[in-house]
């Protein structure tokens, strides 16, 4: 079977080493340089690690894995019928198409967005940290994960770093979490401004409804967008993402998507944790092994500086400790979410538990129905 995958981030380049083994893979990768680790940038713009560490693949651990690794290829568009990826570079046959193009930063709607950079690609990761050098200080909007991680490397490091999050919580969580998390980081140097909108950039300032800041390094983490632009233009179904149901299945035959592009139910999981695990689901479908992902299942593990944090499921509803570390959310009486602080551990006890559960039933409404094949 000849498989084509789009994109070679940690979706991407996974499903690529478990299908190569048996089948006939090519990868299509618009960027100039093999699979990095995304987790690991802030880590390389603190200082924290040396740039060789970021990529974990040589060009020739592609070749060895049997994997046809085009880099500086844009994929344009699909055709559906004919089963033709038509990419810059030329046209590539699939009997199977992996679309795994991941997602881009969003930037706020405001004047002077242009003076903010984002944070997605090792490209950015250069521009930022060259910028760190002669600044020596940043200013971090969004207090999701990726905003707290640079903030917390950076601080680490003793860079000055101001994070300025429009909520009152910090990664969507409620008023008790985001207090335990904003103290470590408080300690660790780093301020954080919470319910404070962006107004204005300009080279120099931030203008907040809260007051003025001063910095010319201003990078902005508020979210993601999935690339669909591939799918739409191909005529494969789109919402916020590339629609798929639990087997990653497109509404294009023999086409899936996987990774921060696809979207289950309103679901985007965001994370490369997630990614790897939609790249193993894929590869038992593909190998002929039943298998489907359970997206409200996902948990993901992030580490500000030293201070590690888990959230396993969805973490809304009614919240209760269980002790200083672990709280749970509930739906009447089912643990829905479950956050865990420091004790990784416990954490990793929490996924299995939640793995272990019942499985929901297949397709349960109001998830949309299957795309059409
Ligand atoms: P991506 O990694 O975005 O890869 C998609 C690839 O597709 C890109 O290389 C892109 O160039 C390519 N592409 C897109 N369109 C085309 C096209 N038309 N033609 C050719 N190529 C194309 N996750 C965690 O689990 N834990 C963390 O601690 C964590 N920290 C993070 C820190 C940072 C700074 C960032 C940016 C992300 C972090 N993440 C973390 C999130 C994680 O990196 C993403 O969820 C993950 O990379 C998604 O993987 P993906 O393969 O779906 O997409």
């Amino acid at each position: 079977m000849r498989v084509v995958i789009v994109g070679n981030g940690p979706a991407g380049v996974e499903v690529a080493r478990l299908l190569s083994r048996e089948h006939e893979v090519v990868l299509v990768e618009k960027e100039t340089v093999p699979h990095y680790s995304k987790p690991m940038l802030s880590h390389f713009i603190a200082g924290l690690v040396e740039e060789k560490r970021l990529f974990p693949y040589s060009p020739e651990w592609y070749e060895r894995n049997g994997i046809n690794l085009l880099l500086e290829t844009e994929a344009r568009s699909v055709d559906t019928s004919k089963k033709i990826l038509n990419t810059d570079g030329g046209e590539l046959p699939y009997d199977v198409l992996i679309l795994a193009t991941g997602a881009r930063p969003r930037l706020p709607p405001v004047e002077g967005k242009e003076h903010f950079l984002t944070l997605r690609t090792f490209e950015d990761a250069e521009r930022i940290k060259k910028l760190l050098d002669t600044e020596g200080e940043m200013i971090v909007v969004g207090g999701g994960f990726i905003g707290l991680e640079l903030a917390g490397n950076l601080a680490k490091r003793g860079y000055k770093v101001t994070v300025v999050e429009k909520e009152k919580g910090v990664l969507g969580l409620d008023e008790e979490l985001t207090g335990r998390i904003v103290n470590v980081l408080k300690e660790a140097g780093v301020e954080v401004l919470l319910g404070t909108s962006v107004l204005k950039a300009t080279e120099d300032t931030l203008l907040t409804d809260k007051g003025e800041l001063k910095g010319r390094l201003k990078v902005c983490a508020i979210g993601i967008e999935p690339e669909v632009s591939l799918a739409k233009a191909s005529g494969i179904e789109t919402r916020r993402g590339i629609v798929v149901n639990r087997r990653f299945e497109t509404s294009a035959k023999d086409v899936y998507a996987i990774g921060d592009c696809a979207e289950y139910n309103g679901i985007i999981c965001g994370t490369a944790k997630a990614a790897m695990e939609h790249a193993k689901v894929l590869v038992n479908i593909l190998n002929g092994i039943p298998d489907r992902y359970l997206f409200e299942r996902r948990s993901s593990i992030f580490k500000f500086g030293d201070f590690p944090i888990a959230i396993v499921g969805v973490p809304r509803g009614r919240g209760v400790w269980l002790d200083r570390e672990t709280k749970a959310f509930y739906d009447g009486e089912d643990v829905v979410g479950v956050v865990v602080l420091e004790d990784m551990k416990k954490a990793q006890e929490w996924v299995h538990h939640f793995l272990e559960a019942p499985p929901p039933p297949e397709e349960p409404p109001p998830n949309p129905p299957d795309p059409p094949r």
